[in-house]
């Protein structure tokens, strides 16, 4: 066991807990696999593995109560039914070995319900997911899925899927570790949205044994096993310091009065409370996608006003991002059309809404909808949008939905280049320099090893920020990507001419005291410093010695 581990920490704060590991991918059982001779005990260790899964998965349902019992008890059923059994036993008399032989029948299960029309097709996901339990029981390999536990745990994954940390009980979080990822991956996005510390690209993570306890520093991003009473209790001693120095509440502003909104990144109305407990004057970017994911049909206008009202209810002001499916944030009902080597340069947001205007269309009449009698001030935004072109085009769909105004995320570095013929076509910009790091340092946001490459302080993104708020020329311009959350950046950022930010709500105090320490100038002058820089971290400690207020507030 290594005596410290270190990442990269992304979500600042300590959380102390025991490690619960995401177990990776299930690996299929070879083709051909036989057993040793005894059918009888082999198809007895199959319906023992059945069995047990169906018993898991009642008992888990049972803990969790309400609509997951259910869920969860119709899935013991599926684990339990005859059939399944039957077809396994008669794969053993075969000669096939029992974690052979149960794949192979659910895959005959599968098929069968793939074909079955819409709805049961959406339950092949549960039905994979029981096949992968049963197999691992009979492998001896660890349960597939976000683990199960009655006390807070530190979650260590290699990397986490938006699907696994949806179903993710927030009290019971205390921090996530991942091997992979970096600073504008989901994880990262999910930790800071919820106030949880968090440190990814941490080589070795996943080798922790199960139940070590671990403190783990998402500020530094340090992970040390096995941490004694005194180093715990140090360590959140200091946290609790540094966030009562920030409490100064009201909306964003500069030493010298210049206003700079700050906004919230929400994903959905969990995140709503927590904007609001944080000053947020707004919301800068709403992540529609929770409310598609996992789904095999997109979900009804009706359904979409309920849950859009639900946010736009809670604010004066508003930005919702349409749909951004594809690459990273996969859709079952929006497959792509042909093979794509790299996803991230295929069909994803707005491209894929172009092949499939009726999903655009009536996200738009649902959001016009949900705005409807409500004081709020409605902006919708379309994400990975590359020219002028889609911009026109998104913006006319926007207006023919009853939607006053329409804008576009700058996130591919040719938006950003010819930033002025877009302004043309909207009514504001928002910088996603998150996607717009990716694409401009060809580097997988997802990729831990690569993390080096998406620092938000690399001057080349600098660069690209500077150029579209340049490029806008009065059209308002704000940042949405996790750049914007950082308080050092968010100086530098105003003084690059960017009008509003963007963050996760646990980020909005620093920023506020941060903003408020430094006048418009002195902002000019550490975007200029940074700039001038020739790498990130160069251009961090140019921009910082412009920003003595930072160090006075320990940021
Ligand atoms: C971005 O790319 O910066 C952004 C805000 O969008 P997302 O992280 O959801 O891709
Ligand atoms: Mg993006």
């Amino acid at each position: 066991m290594p005596d410290g581990l270190r990442g990269l920490g992304v979500s600042p704060g300590v959380g102390a807990g025991p490690v619960r590991l995401i177990a990776g991918a299930v690996p299929e059982p070879p083709v051909g696999d036989r057993h040793q001779g005894d059918a009888d005990a082999e198809t007895a260790r199959a319906v023992g593995a059945l069995e047990a899964v169906a018993a898991d998965l009642e008992d888990r349902g049972a803990k969790a109560g309400g609509e997951a019992r259910d869920v969860l008890s119709a899935q013991a059923m599926m684990a339990r039914d005859p059939g399944l059994a039957e077809l396994a036993g008669q794969k053993i008399t075969e000669g096939s070995s029992a974690p052979r032989a149960v794949h192979e029948a659910f895959g005959v299960f599968r098929g069968l319900l793939a074909g079955a029309g819409d709805y049961l097709a959406g339950r092949v996901a549960d039905l994979d997911d029981i096949r992968d339990r049963a197999v691992a029981e009979l492998l001896g390999l660890p349960m597939p899925g976000v683990p199960e536990s009655d006390e807070p745990f530190v979650l260590v994954a290699r990397d986490l899927a938006p699907a696994d940390t949806a179903l993710l009980d927030p009290a019971k979080v205390v921090a996530f570790v991942t091997e992979e990822g970096g600073p504008t991956s989901h994880t990262a996005i999910l930790a800071r949205s919820m106030g949880v510390p968090a440190v990814v690209a941490c080589p070795g993570c996943t080798g922790l044994a199960e139940g070590t306890v671990v403190l783990v520093d998402g500020g530094s991003g340090q992970v040390r096993p096995d941490p004694s009473g005194e180093e715990i209790v140090r360590a959140h001693a200091a946290v609790a310091a540094r966030s009562a120095a920030l409490t100064a509440t009201g909306p964003g502003a500069t030493a010298d009065g210049h206003a700079v909104p700050l906004l919230a990144n929400v994903g959905g109305p969990r995140d709503v409370a927590a904007a609001l407990a944080h000053g947020a004057e707004g919301v800068g970017l709403f992540r529609t996608e929770f409310l598609f994911l996992d789904r095999t049909a997109p979900p009804g206008e009706e359904e979409q006003v309920a849950a859009y009202r639900a946010v736009l209810e809670a604010f004066p002001y508003v930005v919702v991002r349409t749909l951004d499916a594809g690459a990273d944030k996969p859709l079952a009902f929006l497959p792509v059309t042909g093979e794509e080597p790299n996803p991230a340069l295929g069909e994803r947001g707005l491209r894929m809404l172009r092949r499939h205007p009726e999903v655009l269309e009536g996200q738009l009449r649902a959001l016009a909808g949900a705005a409807r009698d409500l004081p709020v001030e409605l902006l919708v935004m379309a994400p990975m949008v590359a020219d002028a072109g889609e911009a026109r085009d998104f913006a006319a769909a926007c207006r023919a939905a009853g939607i006053g105004r329409a804008g576009v995320m700058i996130e591919i570095p040719a938006a950003a280049l010819r930033a002025r013929d877009l302004a043309a076509e909207v009514d504001f910009f928002s910088l996603g320099t998150n996607d717009l790091a990716q694409y401009a340092f060809a580097a997988d946001r997802q990729v831990g090893a690569l993390s080096r490459l998406q620092d938000p302080w690399q001057p080349a993104l600098l660069d690209l920020v500077a150029l579209t708020a340049e490029g806008a020329a009065g059209t308002p311009c704000g940042v949405c990507g996790e750049a914007a959350g950082d308080p050092a950046l968010a100086c530098v950022l105003t003084g690059l001419g960017v009008t509003s930010l963007s963050m996760s709500p646990p980020a909005l105090p620093a920023v506020r005291a941060a903003l408020a320490a430094h006048t418009t100038d002195q902002c000019r002058r550490a975007a200029t410093a940074a700039r001038a820089a020739h790498d990130a971290d160069t251009a961090r400690q140019g921009a910082r010695a412009e920003l003595p207020g930072l160090s006075a507030l320990g940021l």
